[in-house]
Protein backbone atom coordinates (compact mmCIF):
# COMPACT_ATOMS: atom_id res chain seq x y z
CA UNK A 1 0.00 0.00 0.00
CA UNK A 2 1.43 3.35 -0.76
CA UNK A 3 -0.14 6.68 0.74
CA UNK A 4 -0.14 9.39 -1.44
CA UNK A 5 -0.47 12.19 1.39
CA UNK A 6 0.21 12.36 5.26
CA UNK A 7 -2.25 13.55 7.61
CA UNK A 8 -2.73 16.10 9.96
CA UNK A 9 -5.47 17.38 11.65
CA UNK A 10 -6.27 20.77 13.38
CA UNK A 11 -6.83 20.58 16.77
CA UNK A 12 -6.55 23.50 20.03
CA UNK A 13 -9.01 25.94 20.83
CA UNK A 14 -9.11 28.51 17.99
CA UNK A 15 -5.70 28.63 17.53
CA UNK A 16 -5.59 27.06 14.21
CA UNK A 17 -2.93 24.31 15.20
CA UNK A 18 -2.03 22.15 13.29
CA UNK A 19 -1.14 18.49 14.57
CA UNK A 20 1.22 15.83 13.01
CA UNK A 21 -0.59 12.51 13.50
CA UNK A 22 2.06 9.93 13.61
CA UNK A 23 0.35 6.80 14.82
CA UNK A 24 -3.32 5.70 13.77
CA UNK A 25 -4.93 2.27 14.47
CA UNK A 26 -6.49 0.65 11.58
CA UNK A 27 -9.52 -0.83 11.23
CA UNK A 28 -11.82 -2.51 8.48
CA UNK A 29 -9.15 -4.36 6.28
CA UNK A 30 -10.69 -8.20 5.52
CA UNK A 31 -9.32 -11.39 5.15
CA UNK A 32 -9.24 -11.84 0.71
CA UNK A 33 -7.27 -14.42 -1.20
CA UNK A 34 -4.58 -11.71 -1.99
CA UNK A 35 -4.86 -10.60 1.85
CA UNK A 36 -3.60 -12.68 4.01
CA UNK A 37 -3.32 -11.24 8.23
CA UNK A 38 -6.61 -9.79 8.38
CA UNK A 39 -10.05 -10.93 9.77
CA UNK A 40 -12.30 -12.27 8.31
CA UNK A 41 -15.34 -11.10 7.93
CA UNK A 42 -17.96 -13.42 8.07
CA UNK A 43 -17.27 -13.72 11.89
CA UNK A 44 -18.43 -10.09 12.24
CA UNK A 45 -21.93 -10.36 10.85
CA UNK A 46 -24.19 -9.50 13.07
CA UNK A 47 -27.69 -8.86 12.12
CA UNK A 48 -29.33 -8.07 15.61
CA UNK A 49 -27.23 -5.05 15.99
CA UNK A 50 -28.74 -2.08 17.22
CA UNK A 51 -30.37 0.16 14.12
CA UNK A 52 -29.45 3.17 15.58
CA UNK A 53 -25.79 2.62 16.47
CA UNK A 54 -25.42 0.80 13.28
CA UNK A 55 -26.81 4.18 11.25
CA UNK A 56 -24.88 6.03 13.41
CA UNK A 57 -21.54 4.47 12.63
CA UNK A 58 -22.31 4.19 8.94
CA UNK A 59 -22.82 7.91 8.97
CA UNK A 60 -19.45 8.35 10.81
CA UNK A 61 -17.45 6.12 9.14
CA UNK A 62 -18.91 8.17 5.56
CA UNK A 63 -18.43 11.37 6.97
CA UNK A 64 -14.49 11.60 7.84
CA UNK A 65 -11.17 13.43 6.76
CA UNK A 66 -10.01 11.28 3.82
CA UNK A 67 -6.66 10.40 4.79
CA UNK A 68 -5.15 8.96 1.80
CA UNK A 69 -5.93 7.76 -1.87
CA UNK A 70 -4.82 4.49 -3.35
CA UNK A 71 -4.48 3.32 -6.66
CA UNK A 72 -7.60 1.10 -7.79
CA UNK A 73 -10.71 0.18 -5.67
CA UNK A 74 -11.18 -2.63 -3.12
CA UNK A 75 -13.70 -4.81 -3.85
CA UNK A 76 -16.27 -5.99 -1.44
CA UNK A 77 -15.24 -9.64 0.05
CA UNK A 78 -19.42 -10.51 0.16
CA UNK A 79 -20.51 -9.11 -3.01
CA UNK A 80 -17.38 -8.20 -5.01
CA UNK A 81 -18.86 -4.68 -5.77
CA UNK A 82 -16.28 -1.79 -5.85
CA UNK A 83 -16.34 -0.44 -2.74
CA UNK A 84 -13.10 2.44 -2.70
CA UNK A 85 -9.84 3.85 -3.21
CA UNK A 86 -9.76 5.75 -0.28
CA UNK A 87 -8.80 5.63 4.13
CA UNK A 88 -10.64 8.17 6.06
CA UNK A 89 -9.39 9.21 9.74
CA UNK A 90 -10.51 10.92 12.45
CA UNK A 91 -7.29 11.69 13.83
CA UNK A 92 -7.36 8.21 15.96
CA UNK A 93 -8.35 5.39 14.00
CA UNK A 94 -7.85 5.02 10.09
CA UNK A 95 -10.30 2.87 7.78
CA UNK A 96 -10.74 1.91 4.17
CA UNK A 97 -13.61 3.76 2.13
CA UNK A 98 -15.26 0.52 1.67
CA UNK A 99 -15.80 -0.07 5.45
CA UNK A 100 -19.19 1.96 5.62
CA UNK A 101 -20.47 -0.72 3.12
CA UNK A 102 -19.78 -3.83 4.92
CA UNK A 103 -21.51 -2.44 7.66
CA UNK A 104 -24.43 -1.19 6.32
CA UNK A 105 -24.84 -3.67 3.51
CA UNK A 106 -24.13 -6.99 5.08
CA UNK A 107 -24.51 -6.72 8.76
CA UNK A 108 -21.27 -6.15 9.68
CA UNK A 109 -20.23 -5.10 13.29
CA UNK A 110 -17.70 -3.44 14.29
CA UNK A 111 -16.14 -3.69 17.74
CA UNK A 112 -17.24 -2.10 20.60
CA UNK A 113 -14.19 -0.40 21.24
CA UNK A 114 -13.96 1.30 17.92
CA UNK A 115 -18.44 2.08 18.94
CA UNK A 116 -18.14 3.63 21.82
CA UNK A 117 -15.02 6.02 20.30
CA UNK A 118 -16.88 7.40 17.87
CA UNK A 119 -19.81 7.98 19.95
CA UNK A 120 -17.26 9.92 22.65
CA UNK A 121 -16.10 12.02 19.61
CA UNK A 122 -20.11 13.02 18.03
CA UNK A 123 -20.88 13.69 22.29
CA UNK A 124 -17.78 15.66 22.36
CA UNK A 125 -18.60 17.48 18.92
CA UNK A 126 -22.19 17.96 19.64
CA UNK A 127 -21.39 19.73 23.95
CA UNK A 128 -18.32 21.48 22.63
CA UNK A 129 -18.38 25.45 23.43
CA UNK A 130 -18.27 27.61 20.20
CA UNK A 131 -16.05 30.40 19.87
CA UNK A 132 -17.12 32.75 17.43
CA UNK A 133 -14.61 35.67 18.05
CA UNK A 134 -12.15 34.97 15.71
CA UNK A 135 -14.15 34.44 13.15
CA UNK A 136 -16.63 37.64 13.92
CA UNK A 137 -13.18 39.31 14.26
CA UNK A 138 -12.31 38.63 10.61
CA UNK A 139 -12.85 41.25 7.70
CA UNK A 140 -10.83 39.77 4.85
CA UNK A 141 -8.27 36.49 4.94
CA UNK A 142 -5.69 38.71 5.43
ZN1 LIG B 1 -20.71 -5.97 -0.60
Amino acid sequence: MGASRSLTVAAGSGSGRVVDVTRLVRLGYWLGDRAPGWPDPRCFVDPGWDADERAETVSYLRHAMVARAFMGHSRCRFCDAPVGALEFSDGVFLWPEGLAHYVEEHDVRLPERFVRHLRAMVEKLEDADVDDSWWQGLTSPE
